[in-house]
């Protein structure tokens, strides 16, 4: 066991390796692929620790047991985390039959919202995924549905839960930063990208944003993510999903937002965001 230093891209299993051999957390080129040529040069294998967890209980119980949990093609126990304005917040294990309303709302799960706010979006998977609308609740946190709500995956069944007083830019700003700041800068889109997709944000929420800057934001997550294998790892994908998500299906909220915000003010603002 290594206490990492949290920086987000050393989730990458190479940017993991570089950290363990004490060098700064940037992904390598592959290949060669790290069971071939890893740790010190050494044939590893990278593996989260939720998935080794399960290794002794398949051993001791079989594969019949594993698989009888969940759905078929979404085996075994799952951990889920929820956060924000949820009653219980925290890390729960269940089967992947459970929707994402009944992580916020049953009882053995978020216990529901607190003090009657209602939800307005949820990052379901960690931010990396993409965000769903108060409609979109029942979308299952299994492998396969959250490609049906237009998210990238599961991911880290980390939910996010953001509740009506929040405003969508500032929730958008927020997640450009996060990966503006965590990309490790080695591949042009996803440097330029990321920075160029925080500065637009920043001005959205700053109170000087323009229409044309949902358009251009757009533009900017489809040309990041239009090469795929040109980057040396998948921080990009991560980084569109979240922003195309909450532009596409909060448009009408952004759009309001900036039609309403009073001249005059973004200096000011900028100077409090800053
Ligand atoms: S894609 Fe981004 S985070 Fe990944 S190696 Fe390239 S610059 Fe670094």
């Amino acid at each position: 066991m290594h206490r990492g230093a949290g920086a987000y891209v050393c989730g990458e299993e190479t940017g993991l390796i570089e950290s363990l051999e004490g060098k700064r957390g940037w992904p390598r080129i592959k290949p060669p692929f790290p069971a071939v040529e890893g740790l010190f040069g050494q044939p590893t294998v990278v593996n989260n620790v939720e998935t080794l967890s399960c290794l002794p209980h398949i051993i001791e119980r079989g594969a019949d047991w594993f698989t009888s949990i969940g759905p078929d093609h979404s085996a075994g126990p799952k951990l889920f985390c929820v956060s924000g304005p949820v009653k219980n917040p925290g890390c729960y294990e269940g089967p992947m039959t459970i929707s994402v309303r009944d992580l916020i709302e049953r009882g053995e799960f978020g216990g529901g919202m607190r003090d009657g706010k209602k939800v307005k979006c949820v990052l379901p998977g960690g931010v990396s995924m993409g965000a769903l609308t108060a409609d979109e609740l029942d979308m299952k946190l299994d492998f396969a549905d959250p490609r049906n709500y237009g998210l990238l995956g599961l991911g880290t069944a980390a939910a996010v839960v953001i509740d009506e007083s929040v405003d969508m830019r500032i929730v958008l700003r927020n997640l450009a930063r996060f990966y503006g700041t965590e990309s490790c800068g080695q591949c042009t889109q996803c440097r330029e990208g990321t920075s160029w997709m925080y500065k637009i944000a920043t001005r959205i929420a700053a109170g000087a944003g323009r229409i044309e800057d949902l358009d251009l934001l757009l533009e900017t997550a489809r040309n990041m993510g239009m090469m795929p294998g040109y980057s040396i790892c998948g921080l990009p994908d991560g980084a569109t999903y979240p922003i195309e998500t909450i532009v596409k299906k909060f448009r009408p909220e952004l759009e309001a937002a900036i039609k309403a915000q009073p001249p005059g003010n973004a200096e000011a603002l900028l100077t409090v965001l800053n």
